[in-house]
């Protein structure tokens, strides 16, 4: 009996194959997850293997990158590229691992020179000489009549005595596939379903290139084959290729992988994902503070769903739920809100000391960031920013000003007309607050009861309204209009910071000019 690879369950072999250029899109870690994922779910295997044919692309260090972001992410593999320490030096270099290397396209020219020529001795692909200017010159008149861009297949007929005259000539060529024109080119896709291609509508595509290297269609589909990938999921931008890939597999007589394309990634407004409505390169998210799990978990979602209104999970949480079936068709939109909104999540989650450590990370980047300050605080700090933050970065804004030593204060921040307070209010509540705080020690300021009451007082003794004397004294602490409340600033920022803020507020409102109008 002949059993088809997928009903072997743990015979199943995913790829993720990407092409270095030089950063990870976050469609590229969505396919890599969901092979991942599916792989993993069915005790299956994973391969890494670079599609860098077109040296035109190359980028320095890009093959590096990608498996160093691979591995930030959590998502490990059982063949292909990866990167190995030194033991005498820094120096990190490129190994593989796995039966059915090199997993370099590159590498592997030899191999899929052997394949070309094999289609060309059976009739499955022909050589082409046309040259660049016919190709052009076919391409414009395509486009003014509004026709497809297409070869018009011209050195399919030759006959061989022309070709191997052109071959003595010495005539640069390319090999192309021979599309069955009669054909229809069909498969089942394991998300979209049956799907057909009429072969006349499809390009007779180039395989070999005239320098001998293979295009990616040739290359992607020998090496599926010869490392035994059963299941292609990949973006549905590669769609229309398959058919192309289908004839391959077909021509040389291959049983097919099962295809399973991956719905667009588009942005709020539908069109396609792109750079200009935000970042598209998973280091950039890593690099702004968004947390790992956070990111993988998000882009989870992108597509799939586990048919419940659950939507937090971890790598392994993932692994059991997914499914190739619950992968949908449509478009998935990537919702900045929403990732912020899940990365808040585990933010808040996350143990204090590793939050900690992490905004420590960023804010010592930063240039009025002093290191005279203690854990304590710093924690103590985090622990009233860190229900405004939705990502690590947020807590330069959100902390700054409880840990810079001087301020510049912006002197308009003391009057606000809809609290009725002015320069002369904010002065007068200042000089009396001092007094009033002074009077406390240091473990009353660490209850926010005690420092309300006393303020409480004041308000009272002065005549005034709670605002009039709780603003000046948030602007002389903080520099800011929005910000924690007054007690439990004075909490965290203790007596010693507090009245010292408040002195040097009260001091720049004494010399103002203004002051008198
Ligand atoms: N090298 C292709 C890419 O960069 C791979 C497409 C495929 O998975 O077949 O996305």
């Amino acid at each position: 009996m002949h059993l088809h690879r997928n009903d072997i369950q743990n015979m199943i072999k995913t790829r993720f194959a990407p092409s270095p250029t030089g950063y990870l899109h976050v469609g590229g870690l969505r396919t890599a997850l969901y092979s991942y994922l599916f792989a993993r779910k069915n005790q299956g295997k994973l391969v890494l293997r670079i599609e860098d044919t077109d040296q035109e692309r190359f980028v320095e260090g890009a093959m590096e990158n990608l498996i160093r972001t691979l591995d930030i992410m959590g998502i490990d593999y059982d063949e292909g590229v990866y990167l190995e320490k030194s033991v005498v030096s820094d120096q990190w270099s490129v190994i593989e691992k796995g039966d059915f290397g090199s997993y370099i396209q590159s590498k592997r020219s030899g191999i899929y020179k052997r394949y070309a020529e094999e289609l060309l001795s059976k009739g499955y692909a022909y050589r082409c000489f046309c040259t660049k200017e016919r190709l052009e010159k076919m391409r414009e008149d395509q486009n003014a009549r509004k026709l497809p861009p297409m070869y018009d297949r011209k050195c399919a007929y030759l006959s061989e005595d022309e070709i191997e005259a052109e071959v003595k000539k010495g005539s640069s060529y390319v090999i192309r596939l021979k599309i069955p024109q009669e054909s229809i080119i069909a498969f089942d896709d394991a998300i979209r379903g049956h799907v057909e291609f009429r072969g006349y509508l499809i390009d007779d595509q180039v395989l070999m290139k005239s320098d001998g290297l293979p295009t990616y269609h040739l290359a992607n589909v020998v090496d599926d084959h010869l490392m035994q990938i059963t299941h292609v999921i990949r973006g549905e931008e590669w769609l229309p290729s398959t058919p192309k890939h289908v004839a391959l597999y077909d021509a040389f007589g291959w049983e097919k992988p099962i295809f399973a394309h991956l719905p667009l990634l588009l942005n709020p407004d539908k069109t396609k994902l792109s750079k200009r409505q935000g970042d598209v390169a998973v280091e950039d998210y890593l690099a702004k503070g968004y947390i790992k799990e956070a990111l993988l978990n998000f882009i989870a979602l992108l597509g799939w769903n586990p048919g419940t209104e659950r939507e937090i999970f971890n790598l392994k949480e993932l692994t059991e739920q997914f499914d190739l079936s619950r992968i949908q068709k449509a478009g998935a939109i990537f919702d900045h809100a929403k990732l912020d909104w899940m990365n808040g999540k585990y933010l808040r989650e996350m143990p204090i000391e590793e939050l900690a450590r992490e905004v420590f990370g960023i804010l010592k980047k930063e240039d009025w960031f002093h290191l005279d300050i203690n854990d304590e605080y710093f924690v103590e700090v985090l622990k009233l920013a860190k229900d405004r933050m939705t990502k690590f970065s947020d807590a330069i804004a959100l902390m700054k000003f409880f840990l810079v030593e001087n301020f510049d204060y912006d002197t308009k921040l003391f009057i606000n007309e809809k609290m009725k307070v002015d320069l002369e209010i904010s002065k007068t509540a200042l000089a009396k607050s001092l007094i009033a705080l002074e009077a406390l020690n240091t473990e009353d300021f660490k209850n926010e009861e005690k420092t309300k009451e006393v303020l409480i007082k004041v308000v009272a003794n002065l005549g005034l309204k709670n605002g009039q004397v709780l603003w000046p004294i948030r602007v002389a602490l903080t520099n800011e209009s929005f910000s924690p409340g007054v007690f439990e600033l004075l909490r965290v920022m203790g007596k010693e910071r507090s009245l010292e803020r408040m002195k040097m507020a009260f001091k720049l409102l004494t010399t103002l000019p203004t002051l008198l109008n």
